[in-house]
């Protein structure tokens, strides 16, 4: 089989089993090979792969010649592409579901038989937040996590300076792992070419058990951002108050957004 993020390969492939890409899934193929490349190379040799959105196999055919890869597909027409691309790959494993509706934590339990797993995806964004809120609270055997996503989403998690779209999953990040950008990858990397630019982002899983207390306790920071964080802790029944805020050096007047990553583990503390 040729390469399969390639133009050519992508439109001749959508022809033959007469498809076209559907926007309601965010279908956007990767036609890049150096970007497939980049994040291939991520992937720890002794690593299974549990990748989300295969599409029409860009990824997936580098990933299964060196790794056990565990596909979910929501679109069936998809896998039935895949199923026939990759019939004599035993190595893959497509499934024709919902990743939002997997337990991934369980998933990765009971396909890691002693190995680690590396989380390949490239989905729209509110599924992403989904599955990292998932892999940071639920399995300790996911070592790896690369993402591919919008530019400015990436750079949500990059520049710590800019608060103001910082939000749970970027705070959870920072406790429960080390990330760092794998790539830049421009528009015209995609067929059909979507409106803004993407970057692949590689979340590496710190060994730290996740305390779902403080997990909990973040959630309820960030349930109304616009309000003084007092009020809403208050509101949420926490025994707080400006003292409370006073002794970890905090103002009473703090929002949400002012908060480091320490503040909130600091602040989770003294409310226990
Ligand atoms: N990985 C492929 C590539 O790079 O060319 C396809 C990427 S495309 C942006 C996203 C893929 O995710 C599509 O194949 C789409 O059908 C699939 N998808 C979208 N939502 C999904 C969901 N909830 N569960 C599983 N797959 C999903």
């Amino acid at each position: 089989m040729e390469t399969i993020a390639n133009i050519t390969t992508v439109r001749k492939l959508l022809d033959e089993y007469d498809l076209k890409a559907k926007k309601k899934y965010g279908q956007n193929f990767l036609v890049d090979e150096e970007t497939v490349k980049k994040i291939v190379d991520e992937v720890d040799d002794d690593s299974f792969v549990l990748e989300i959105g295969p599409g029409l196999g860009a990824l997936t055919q580098k990933l299964v010649k060196a790794h056990r890869v565990i596909a979910y597909e929501i679109d069936s027409d998809l896998v039935r592409v895949l199923n026939e691309i990759f019939k004599e790959d035993e190595n893959l494993d497509v499934r024709n579901q919902d990743i939002t509706e997997v337990d991934l934590g369980e998933v990765i339990r009971q396909e890691s038989d002693g190995r680690k797993c590396t989380v390949v995806s490239n989905l729209p964004y509110y599924i992403t937040t989904d599955i990292l809120n998932q892999v940071f609270c639920s399995s300790d055997d996911v070592e790896k996590v690369i993402v591919m996503m919008q530019k400015e989403v990436a750079m949500r998690f990059v520049n710590r300076t800019d608060r103001k779209d910082y939000n749970v999953i970027n705070v959870l990040a920072d406790l429960y792992s080390d990330y760092e950008p794998v790539c830049r990858v421009g528009k015209h990397c995609f067929y059909p070419v979507p409106g803004v630019d993407s970057a692949v982002l590689k979340f590496e899983l710190k060994n730290d058990r996740v305390d779902m207390a403080l997990v909990e306790f973040i959630r309820d920071c960030f349930s109304n951002r616009r309000k003084l964080l007092l009020s809403v802790l208050k509101q949420k029944g926490y025994g707080v108050d400006a003292e409370t805020f006073g002794n970890i050096g905090l103002s009473d007047r703090v929002r949400v957004e002012d908060l480091s990553v320490s503040d909130f583990v600091r602040l989770y503390e003294v409310t226990r």
